[in-house]
């Protein structure tokens, strides 16, 4: 995502001055080791007072905590000013249940009631548009009908929440044919099939077992690409053997690691042999999922190191011209510091997060461009609310619609 806003770019390809005219450098100070938060020894936030986003424990300090609620507040405002435009055009069903979801984040992070009621508004007016022609998620009915459910759970309507999940029962029954049957395993099967088959036409089955094109193009990334795609297949609920795990998809994860450019980061495609893009979409911060996830289930350190290095290059091109969104924007890119965090426990990369998070503060301030659909989840404001929201309470954080 976000490739062809790419190509409006006027950039010299490959050069340290297009580096540069994709992010900002990043203008914080790294986390000194002697800053470590150490229980009993001096911390950074004690030496340097308001601007250190974590206390001597290691923890996310009261003012950033404040500080994030506030301009969470602030963005709301925002987002919500979309209502108005809603009411005038369904064709805009889609936003619905992306914002329940967001403000159901919202409730869980603060335990707000304002945001579980703001969130049963939203689902509310979804709820009233169901038409039965789609059954997806965010464009049709199951969406709004899941959503609800969960939202009246927590309203603690339990009749409302059963209502709905019968509802959606009744919406999967109905599906014709051959989807109905429709199960992880069979998707799972396919996803796996597709790519032998691919690896097999392309004579690639010795050194990348799975293959995957979009749009005749063989994507690394996280959203349209091998990275994502093997990262889905290693979650325990894909229920892929050891044995597959073993001999298709860990040597294909290889395959992608040796695409690794000297930086650390990683091409959009194969095909690509430039080193441009630091996003979750292309490059290191979607692929420091799958190594994360390829360390989990081989516990192999080689993968954590890996990731250590997206880290690495997250740190320092980050900080996104294309704005602040989880695609292709700064609050995605501070997803992958967080996720680095849990898996190492290492307190530098909730610093570094921290401090995404401040640069996200700071919305609209930096003089980037304005993405195609501003309030978005994806791309716009609504991803960088959830994404602050979760800075503040970084334990339970993930990645939303993406990590599980
Ligand atoms: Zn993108």
């Amino acid at each position: 995502m976000g490739e062809n806003m790419s190509k409006r770019l006027k950039l010299v390809t490959g050069s340290e001055s297009e580096m540069e005219e994709r992010s900002f450098i990043n203008p914080f100070p790294d986390r000194e080791p002697r800053e470590q938060g150490l229980s009993g020894s001096p911390s950074a936030a004690e030496h340097s007072g308001a601007n250190e986003p974590l206390d001597a424990g290691g923890k996310v300090c009261d003012l950033a905590f404040k500080k994030g609620k506030n301009a969470i507040k602030t963005f709301l405002k925002s987002v919500n000013s979309l209502q108005k435009y809603i009411h005038i055009n369904p064709n805009i069903d889609m936003f619905l249940p992306v914002n329940t979801l967001l403000y159901l984040q919202l409730y869980r992070v603060t335990q707000e009631a304002s945001h579980l009621q703001r969130a049963l508004d939203y689902v509310k007016r979804a709820l009233r548009n169901l038409n039965g022609r789609r059954v997806s998620f965010l464009c049709g009915d199951a969406g709004p009908l899941a959503v609800g459910a969960v939202v009246h759970h927590h309203l603690k309507n339990q009749t409302e929440s059963q209502d709905r999940l019968i509802a959606l029962n009744m919406l999967r029954s109905s599906l014709k044919g051959h989807l109905a049957q429709i199960t992880c395993k069979i998707v799972v099967t396919a996803v796996l099939e597709s790519g032998k088959n691919l690896s097999k036409e392309e004579k690639k089955a010795e050194r990348c077992p799975l293959l995957y094109e979009w749009h005749k193009k063989q994507y690394v990334g996280a959203a349209h690409g091998l990275a994502g795609i093997y990262y889905m297949l290693m979650q325990p609920s894909a229920k892929v053997s050891q044995d597959t795990l073993n001999e298709l998809v860990r040597p294909s994860v290889d395959y992608v690691r040796h695409k690794k450019f000297r930086s650390g980061n990683y091409p959009s495609s194969l095909s690509n042999e430039t080193d441009r893009l630091v996003h979750w979409c292309h490059g290191a911060p979607g692929v420091l999922h799958m190594l994360i996830m390829t360390h989990k289930v081989f516990k192999d350190e080689k993968y954590l190191r890996d990731a250590a290095e997206c880290g690495e290059v997250i740190w320092q091109r980050g900080l996104l011209r294309k704005g602040y969104g989880l695609c292709h924007g700064t609050a995605g890119n501070g997803y992958a510091l967080l996720s680095l965090y849990h898996a190492t426990q290492d307190k530098k990369y909730l610093y570094r997060a921290c401090k995404f998070a401040e640069w996200c503060l700071d919305y609209g301030t930096h003089g980037c461009r304005i993405p195609d659909r501003p309030y978005s989840l994806f791309e716009g404001m609504a991803g960088a609310i959830h994404y602050l929201s979760d800075v503040i309470q970084p334990e339970g954080s993930c990645f939303p619609a993406f990590e599980l």
